[in-house]
């Protein structure tokens, strides 16, 4: 995604183009991934990037809030940014710490629960745990 699409999307979203937030915004919508907070400073550090970690909390949670990245909880203390903002389904290694996408043609359900009364269904995503290096 270039800066100029960055730019407009957060215009679209309301979304305030400091400096840090077009920088962290580059990094983790430069192509499909998922990224927790840490790797996302790791990799502002390796650009040279003296963004504060306070602010890349606070950059992600706005994201987060708006749209532009969904947030991807895989057990209560670990959280991923995905640049995939559809419902969609993941594949987590407790090994290895990696989130992956499965594509939607793999799931399917042969049957799904009668839906509480007065509610209509919003998404269906489904989590895999999964061990091992394979
Ligand atoms: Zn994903």
């Amino acid at each position: 995604m270039s800066r100029t699409d960055i730019l407009s999307m957060f215009d679209q979203h309301g979304i305030l183009p400091t400096p840090q937030r077009v920088e962290i915004a580059e990094i983790l919508l430069s192509r499909p991934q998922h990224l927790s907070a840490d790797q996302i400073i790791e990799r502002l550090r390796v650009a040279g990037s003296r963004v504060s970690k306070a602010t890349v909390y606070n950059t992600l949670n706005l994201f987060g809030e708006r749209g532009i990245v969904k947030e991807v909880m895989v057990d209560p203390v670990r959280k991923f940014y995905d640049s995939t903002t559809r419902p969609h389904h993941h594949f987590y290694n407790i090994d290895t710490g990696e989130l992956r996408d499965i594509p939607d043609a793999q799931v399917s359900f042969s049957e799904l629960p009668e839906l509480p009364a007065g509610t209509s269904e919003e998404s269906i995503e489904v989590l895999i745990r999964v061990r091992g290096n394979g």
